[in-house]
């Protein structure tokens, strides 16, 4: 019992301290001298994006269904013509349906006429799981710290690149999120990762997240469910959005394949096999045996190995060719069959 204790607390405690013992020093949150991301232009306006079939449609620019306040009741956030709109003080907003692995588009603008300046210029942020931050910011021509401006993930990794629009315009988050995974303790065994792309650009790759978003805070993980309400964030800015949709991204793995198992032919046998096969239009195939394998010479850089299934049934090892074989009495290979695609040629052995 203290032993399973101690291994639990020993696991809680290392994580923050794994994390942060890397090679190279880490940025503390929120340091205004970490440099700024490079200003690029982003490319032409190419929005709106419309959802794929798959999509599940947050907002369509109808009205905030999808959407309800923390408490659970309607939003006072305000829905306009096509977009809705932050109101100061309402609080943050989340969507009734929860989510876990997503793909997620949306669009936003920051307000006009400006106001304020740094943090307070335009500030509002989409929260995957209503716990890690996508920073929603005025990043035209307004300075702030690195790890809080638009497309940061906040506190944690500034953009690679500021490619903001100026306020008013239209700009667009496209996101891939996967959640973190905690095994049956609770400890984390896999942290959330981040890929954005801001108004089309490549801002965050795969990023690591080490733990939920905060101010001025470090939280390491804690154990959460698989699956929660996205939220945006009331920051008292009105920052509008517009055009929300996300695709849920199977956690299922892929149906292992059925091929049939590989049997161990003797080298003795396997020689028989070894030689140069020609079809009807003249194409050759040459098969070589090296030590215990057989291979399809393609040239002299590129062979691929053959595994047998059977004295008449072969297959390449990494590739779907089928190759099968018809033997004479003596057990010797006298013509081949090549499967590829459902297509399938004959080759003669002629060496
Ligand atoms: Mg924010």
């Amino acid at each position: 019992m203290f032993s399973y204790l101690f291994r639990f607390m020993f696991l809680v405690l290392a994580i923050p301290v794994l994390l942060f013992s890397q090679d190279s020093p880490m940025w503390k949150a929120h340091d205004l001298n970490r440099p700024k991301p490079k200003i690029i232009t982003p490319p032409a306006q190419y929005l709106p994006v419309l959802p794929p079939s798959d999509a599940i449609v947050l907002y369509d620019g109808k009205d905030l269904s999808k959407w309800e306040g923390m408490d659970n009741k309607a939003t006072k956030w305000i829905n306009g013509d096509g977009y809705f709109e932050c109101v100061r003080g309402s609080g943050y907003i989340k969507t009734k349906q929860a989510f876990g692995d997503i793909q997620l588009h949306v669009e936003w603008a920051a307000p006009l006429p400006v106001k304020g300046e740094s943090q307070g210029r335009g500030n509002s942020g989409v929260f995957l799981m209503g716990l890690y931050e996508v920073q929603v910011l005025d990043s035209y021509d307004n300075i702030t710290y690195a790890d809080g401006q638009a497309s940061a993930i906040y506190g944690q990794y500034p953009p690679q690149v500021n490619t903001a629009r100026p306020p008013g315009e239209w700009q667009a988050y496209d996101i891939v999120f996967h959640r973190p995974h905690f095994n049956s303790l609770g400890v984390l065994v896999k942290p959330a990762r981040l890929t954005v792309f801001h108004n089309g650009v490549l801002v965050q790759d795969n990023v690591a997240l080490w733990g939920a978003t905060e101010w001025q805070k470090f939280t390491p993980y804690h154990l959460h469910p698989e699956k929660l309400p996205l939220s945006l964030q009331d920051h008292g800015n009105p920052v509008r959005f517009r055009n929300i949709w996300v695709r849920e991204l199977s956690e299922v793995p892929e149906k292992e394949p059925e091929y049939l198992p590989a049997v161990t032919l003797d080298k003795n046998i396997l020689e028989k096999y070894a030689g140069v096969y020609e079809n009807e239009d003249g194409d050759e195939i040459k098969i070589a045996l090296e030590g215990a394998k057989l291979f399809i010479v393609r040239s002299a850089t590129r062979k691929d190995e053959i595994i047998p299934h059977s004295n008449e049934k072969f297959s390449l090892r990494f590739t779907a060719i089928d190759l099968d074989f018809k033997l004479d009495d003596a057990g010797d290979p006298v013509e081949m069959s090549l499967t590829f695609t459902g297509n399938t040629s004959k080759y003669k052995k002629t060496e």
